[in-house]
């Protein structure tokens, strides 16, 4: 039977197959028709008809906060996954061992077991995020010494302390890119009266956007459509606005790292000031973000190599040694 890991993030999916690495690394997205719900597309093919199907074709993010919103849109997107997974037409269930977020309830965490099995799975076993994204990013999760590990996707920010392998101290916050997408969103629309789409949103961000003053980016023309007149529209934005349009959900993030370090035991926390913070997740690439979190901090914090990947290769860590027994709790079968 094949065993593969699957990160499935808020904003993108990686799948890890036994023996052969990262396969795939897609958006969380899928495009159904709307009357039969038969999947006309998958991933990046599927995100690029987001806000542009037509009627009988939807085009959704299944996926919320780092939990399922969309049942039916998730499994077919595993599926599809799946199947590419065990590279073969012959029908096979693999063992699945998925990562989730450390703040979802029971229900959610039942739904994620559910829908792997919904999409094919013969087994699946659950394993909390930051140990596979600390794994990823090459810290000793064994070690006595305390780290922290601070995780920040498409949906949720999670921020943890680990010791001997273990989750010792732990926050979720429910802001990331996603909040960070919309927050520049409405700035826009209240500044400049102009509406761009989700897409462009991201763009920006990702272009010129930046958590501290030292990271300015520069400028960028940005294409939308006044609301007053209903034509389209060009707004040239400074960094300096992206940076104002994010703040309160970058002070949020780092409201939830500094709470954190506060009820962190004391001995682990001055370990912390010697190891260091590492960050994971897309959200460790917008520009100025460790700069800002050690600032706060006075902490010294790096960015993972391949953020976005960090939780797929610590999946792969655990697959490839069976260290993943260690960690799952239980395994839910057909
Ligand atoms: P998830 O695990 O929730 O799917 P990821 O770790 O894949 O999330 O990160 C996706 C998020 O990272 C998105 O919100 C995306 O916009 C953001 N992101 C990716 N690259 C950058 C960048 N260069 N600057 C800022 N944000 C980025
Ligand atoms: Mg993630």
């Amino acid at each position: 039977m094949k065993t593969i890991g699957i990160d499935l993030g808020t904003a993108n999916t990686l799948v890890y197959a036994k023996g052969r690495g990262i396969i795939l690394r897609e958006p969380s997205v899928v495009a159904v028709e709307a009357k039969t719900k038969n999947v006309v597309a998958v991933g990046s093919e599927a995100k690029l008809m987001l806000g542009k199907t037509p009627g009988s074709i939807v085009a959704m993010n299944p996926l919320k906060d780092g939990v399922i919103a969309d049942f039916d849109g998730t499994a077919a997107m595993l599926s599809h996954y799946f199947k590419k997974a065990s590279g073969t037409t012959l029908f096979s269930h693999p063992r699945v061992i998925v990562c989730i977020p450390i703040g979802v309830t029971g229900v959610e965490r039942r739904a994620v077991e559910d829908v792997s099995l919904a999409a094919g799975a013969g087994s699946v076993g659950l394993i909390d995020e930051p140990l596979a994204a600390a794994i990823g990013a090459g810290l000793r999760v064994d070690d006595v010494r305390g780290s922290m590990i601070i995780d920040i996707g498409g949906g949720t920010t999670e921020v943890a302390v680990l010791s001997l392998g273990r989750i010792v101290q732990a926050k979720s916050l429910r802001t990331a890119g996603v909040e960070l997408d919309e927050a520049i969103t409405s700035y826009i629309k209240r500044k400049y009266n102009v509406l761009i789409g989700e897409t462009t949103a991201e763009q920006v961000k990702k272009k010129i956007g930046s958590a501290h003053p030292a990271a300015d980016r520069g400028t960028m023309e940005v294409r939308g459509r006044n609301l007053l007149s209903g034509l389209p529209a060009v707004v040239t934005l400074q960094s300096s606005e992206v940076r104002e349009a994010m703040q309160n959900e970058v002070q949020q993030i780092v409201e939830v790292i500094r709470n954190t370090l506060e009820s962190t035991p004391p001995e682990l926390a001055s370990d912390i000031y010697d190891t260091g913070i590492m960050l994971t997740g897309g959200g460790a690439l917008l520009a100025g973000m460790d700069l800002l979190i050690s600032r706060v901090t006075g902490i010294r914090t790096v960015v993972a190599k391949s953020p976005i990947d960090s939780v797929a290769v610590g999946i792969g860590r655990f697959i490839e040694s069976g260290a993943e027994m260690k960690y799952i709790a239980e395994y839910k079968t057909k």
